[in-house]
């Protein structure tokens, strides 16, 4: 089908949810992407950070290929050795505890907001149950993340949410203090926060955070659903800050593509969730976790790590290089960058590239994200940066 057919059908049978761009995409193969009509594309975006290692990557298709012959599924009534075998490998990477999984980034999250109360409620009984969270954060779309979300519009329509969350500013250590008050059981933090407009967290404050959710038995709970796995060229970006977190949420990049979320937590508080208290049907499947295995095997590589710095490095230096007027600057790390630009030349500017055959995303007022695959060749980002040349000019 055209793009146009499959745009008809779509109005007609699918909820109009996404203010989606105008290409319906087929196929691909390294970080280019071809459309339905055969147009090509270099991804800067893949997925939203999800297609860590590219498409087509033989080592996570024949990963799904071999599970699938294999079990692709049963319930977590039943071990599997897949399961065990990513989580060992989170365990063994971060000196964490254990791992629960889950099937996506908002799930991870309830997951580990679940294990805060908990921790709490099982310590010092009720009334400590209260999670702070940043203001201009993002945390996920179910009822209770939106809540955890510190964005005010995201706190629509949907009414009751829940209750329990409290906003303090980024960077600002007194925020955190006053709001995290005696009724609080954690605190909840992306280091760099993705949708909000790929803004990194200052590190002493990032510090200091770690400190007085220690003083105080809090949680601190990273979010690393945008950042982990590789996407800013440490396994996770906790360890480019230097602080333990008690509670580590992962999804994106994990899967290489398949849906699959984790809630990695700390020795202290690992054993909190019991039979009974948590579950999910699809939660670490031997299919996801397969193919969790096959990225953390190809990710989890000193060399690897080193090279997506490299390459975050070198995509910065080119884009600040092509000189523009229109380019106020890049902020991120690894190849989790953002182009800032002014908020109302973005649209056209991305749209521009998309025309021209370069994907990228978008996050805040001004930011123009990228989230290439982490396996991206110097040639596609050169062939891309060409490109942004033209558009920007
Ligand atoms: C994308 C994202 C989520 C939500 O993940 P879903 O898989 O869409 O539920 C949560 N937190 C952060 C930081 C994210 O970037």
């Amino acid at each position: 089908m055209t793009y146009q057919e499959l745009k008809t059908e779509e109005q007609q049978y699918v909820m109009n949810t996404y203010g989606r761009f105008p290409v319906a995409l087929d196929h691909g193969e390294g970080a280019t992407l071809w459309d339905v009509e055969g147009k090509q594309y270099i991804d800067l975006a893949s997925g939203i950070g999800v297609n860590s290692l590219g498409y087509n990557n033989p080592v996570v298709v024949d990963a799904i290929t071999a599970q699938a012959h294999k079990l692709a599924h049963t319930s977590n009534l039943y071990l599997t050795g897949p399961m065990v075998k990513v989580a060992k490998t989170l365990v063994t990477a971060t000196g964490m505890g254990k791992v629960f999984f889950a099937n996506s980034g908002a799930e991870a999250n309830e997951g580990a907001i679940k294990l805060a109360r908990k921790y709490s409620f099982d310590k010092y009984g009720e009334g400590r149950s209260k999670i702070v969270t940043l203001l201009n954060s993002f945390h996920g779309r179910t009822v209770t993340t939106l809540k955890a979300t510190g964005q005010a519009r995201f706190h629509n329509f949907f009414f009751p949410f829940t209750e329990g969350f409290d906003y303090a500013e980024a960077d600002n250590l007194d925020s955190v203090k006053e709001k995290a008050d005696s009724t609080a059981c954690a605190v909840m933090i992306e280091l760099i926060q993705g949708e909000g407009g790929v803004l990194p967290l200052d590190p002493g404050f990032v510090k200091a955070v770690e400190a007085f959710c220690r003083e105080r038995d809090l949680l601190l709970i990273v979010d690393e659903v945008q950042t982990g796995i590789g996407r800013t060229g440490s396994l996770f970006c906790f360890q480019d800050y230097g602080i333990r977190p008690d509670v580590v949420t992962m999804a994106k990049g994990l899967g290489g593509g398949v849906p699959v979320g984790a809630v990695l937590a700390g020795k202290s508080c690992c054993d909190v969730l019991t039979p009974g208290t948590h579950a999910t049907t699809f939660g670490g499947t031997p299919l996801v976790c397969a193919a969790a295995d096959a990225v953390l095997s190809v990710v989890n590589d000193p060399e690897f790590l080193a090279s997506v710095r490299e390459k975050g490095s070198y995509l910065r230096e080119r884009i600040l290089g092509l000189g523009s007027p229109d380019i106020e600057g890049v902020r991120g790390a690894g190849l989790m960058l953002g182009i800032i630009v002014s908020p109302e030349k973005r649209a056209g500017i991305v749209n521009g590239l998309l025309e021209k055959g370069v994907l990228v995303l978008t996050a805040g007022q001004n930011a123009i994200r990228l989230l290439p695959p982490l396996t991206i060749s110097y040639a596609e980002m050169d062939a891309a940066v060409e490109i942004m040349k033209e558009v920007f000019a």
